[in-house]
């Protein structure tokens, strides 16, 4: 790695792959420091404020505070929704092809996206400073903000690729779940039809792969080979991405970690547990899932569950 660049993991992919669980191992890593879905900041964090992953709401996380102040000079120095505003007006799927190709983008496009790439810069560089560390792991998954940091030249951009079989996300996208962060009222996770989750696995799979063949580093894991042999695929992951000689005590056995606390900005509710934390498969979709769904949702993903081993491996 270049040692005066900043170093960015971003973990790209489909939602529900098993992306926080990632993100909060490499979290643990001594000099490692976990954001969590940073692209959600603007919405979850800075406008609605919602749950840091200490607990605390957003706002009133000394953390984040800290990182506001450096990065902006205080929370009431910015506009978050005139931010978002930005963020929509470059980081969308839509916009891919203006962001693979330079020579597409008009000057009011290059405009807004460079102006978007420094908020953000100037805020991953304030987080390095805050929590002094050398890597941030960043789990927005969005193929479109991995795109956007691949424009930040000041950022060594490293993408982890985690899939998961497509009829385990849709199942899961299905499954009503409670949704912590919302501190203010009871309200649940985002669900959606088995349809719109295997064309959007196919899509973010797909555009993940797109932005790994542009950047040098790219690696690609499997959430079942993470959820089965977790400390095995860390070690090997580390490895691909040349980082070596690190402690993994907080491993406290194959497939148990010592999950300490955490400040990410949005994400999975898995994110707000701590302590031992046993990594298991959740298989409950080949068990549970109508065979009707699931049919379309193969018929929808095969050519990429054949390409990443999902029907001739477990
Ligand atoms: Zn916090």
């Amino acid at each position: 790695m270049d040692e005066n660049k900043l170093k960015v993991i971003f973990i790209g992919g489909a939602s529900r792959s098993g992306s926080t669980l990632l993100d909060r191992i490499l979290g643990e890593i001594e000099g490692f420091f976990s954001l969590g879905e940073l692209a959600l900041i603007w919405e979850e964090g800075f406008a609605k404020n919602m749950l840091c992953g200490c607990g605390k709401p957003f706002k009133s996380c000394k953390f984040w505070r800290a990182v506001v102040e450096e990065a902006f000079g205080g929370f009431e120095e910015i506009n978050p929704n005139k931010i978002l505003e930005l963020q929509r007006s470059v980081a969308r799927i839509r916009y891919i092809p203006q962001l693979l190709f330079p020579p597409l983008r008009s000057s009011e496009f290059q405009s807004r996206l460079s102006g978007y790439a420094e908020i953000l810069e100037r805020l991953y560089t304030a987080v390095r400073k805050v929590a002094n560390c050398d890597v941030l792991v960043d789990s927005s998954k969005a193929p479109p903000h991995g795109f956007v940091l691949r424009e930040i030249k000041s950022i060594d951009l490293r993408i982890v690729h985690i899939i998961r079989d497509s009829r385990a996300v849709a199942y899961s996208r299905q499954r009503k779940k409670r949704n912590p962060a919302i501190h203010w009222k009871e309200a649940y996770m985002g669900t959606s039809s088995v349809l719109k989750s295997a064309i959007d696995w196919d899509l973010s799979n797909s555009f993940v792969r797109l932005l790994g063949s542009i950047i040098s580093h790219y690696h690609i894991i499997r959430y079942e080979d993470l959820a089965v042999q977790p400390r095995e695929t860390i070690l090997k992951l580390l490895k691909d991405l040349k980082i070596e000689s690190l402690n993994l005590d907080f491993f406290v056995d194959e497939r148990t970690v010592n999950l300490g606390p955490n400040h990410t900005a949005s994400g999975n509710p898995m994110r707000f547990k701590h302590g031992k934390v046993e990594i298991r498969l959740d298989e409950e979709w080949k068990r549970k899932m109508l065979a009707y769904k699931r049919i379309a949702v193969t018929a929808l993903t095969w050519p990429l569950l054949l390409r990443y081993g999902y029907f001739w491996r477990r």
